[in-house]
C-alpha cells in the first residue's frame, strides 16, 4: 500500500521500529493535517518510541509550517519490557535492565530531516503536564496503556486541544479480546464529556474533534 508521505520518509517510516499498521499511519496524516489546517496549531504525541508515528505527525508539522513536540521517557512501558512478547531485545540491555528507544529516535528524526520540526521531549508525561503550557491543534495519545498512565494521559492532555483541534487516540478496540481496555475507556469519557464528537476510525486509531 502507499503511505502518504513523501518517498524517502514512507521509506524510513517502514524500515522504523514501532506498533502502527499503514493503514493506520495513513488516517494520521490525513486527521491531522485536516485539524491543523482547520486549527492553526502545534502537535503533541505522548509516546514517540522510535519515531515511527513522529515521522507522520513531524511532517505534518513541517507542512504546516509549525512544530511536533514528542514525549517519551524511553524506558518502555510496562508490557514493553520483558518478558513480555512487545519486547525489543535490541533495544533492552540487559545488564543494566532497561530499556532505551531514544537514540534510535533522535537517528530517525535525523534521517527524517525533520529537526526543524520536531522537538523531543525526554521524561515522564507527567513531567511534560508540568513543563508544557500550551494548547495544541492536535494531541495524539500512545504511550502507555496500563489503566494510571492512560487516565494521566487523558486527564493531562484532552484539555489541552484547541476547539476544533483533534485528540487522536491510538490502540482503541471496542472487544476486550482484541487489546487492554483503557485507550478504549478514554475515548469513552471523551465522548461522555460533550467536549469531543468522533470524526475519524482507522483500525485502532480513533479521531475525536474538539468542539
Ligand atoms: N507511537 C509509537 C509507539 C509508542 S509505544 C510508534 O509509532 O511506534 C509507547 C511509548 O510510551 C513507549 O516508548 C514508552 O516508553 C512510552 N511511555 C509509556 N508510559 C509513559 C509515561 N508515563 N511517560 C512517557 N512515556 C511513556
Ligand atoms: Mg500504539
Amino acid at each position: 500500500m502507499t503511505l502518504l508521505l513523501p518517498k524517502p520518509l514512507a521509506a524510513l517510516c517502514r524500515a522504523t521500529p514501532g506498533f502502527f499498521p499503514e493503514q493506520e499511519l495513513n488516517a494520521l496524516v490525513t486527521m491531522t493535517k485536516r485539524a491543523v489546517t482547520r486549527r492553526p496549531g502545534p502537535l503533541l504525541e505522548i509516546g514517540s518510541y522510535c519515531g515511527k508515528s513522529t515521522i507522520a505527525l513531524g511532517w505534518v508539522a513541517q507542512q504546516a509550517n509549525t512544530l511536533c513536540v514528542t514525549v517519551d521517557h524511553h524506558r518502555g512501558s510496562i508490557e514493553m519490557k520483558p518478558p513480555f512478547p512487545f519486547a525489543d531485545p535490541t533495544l533492552y540491555d540487559p545488564v543494566l535492565e532497561r530499556m532505551d528507544s531514544l537514540s534510535t529516535l533522535v537517528d530517525t528524526v535525523e534521517l527524517a530531516q525533520l529537526g526543524k520540526s520536531v522537538a523531543l521531549f525526554v521524561g515522564s508525561s507527567q513531567l511534560a503536564n508540568v513543563a508544557l503550557a500550551s494548547q495544541f491543534s492536535v494531541v495524539f495519545i500512545d504511550g502507555g496503556h496500563d489503566p494510571v498512565s492512560e487516565w494521566l494521559d487523558y486527564d493531562y492532555f484532552a484539555k489541552r486541544v484547541a476547539p476544533g483541534g483533534l485528540l487522536a487516540i491510538h490502540d482503541v478496540f471496542e472487544r476486550a479480546e482484541d487489546g487492554g481496555r483503557p485507550p478504549y475507556e478514554i475515548m469513552v469519557a471523551a465522548l461522555h464529556s460533550g467536549d469531543f464528537e468522533l470524526t475519524g476510525r482507522q483500525g485502532s486509531l480513533v479521531g475525536l474533534t474538539r468542539l
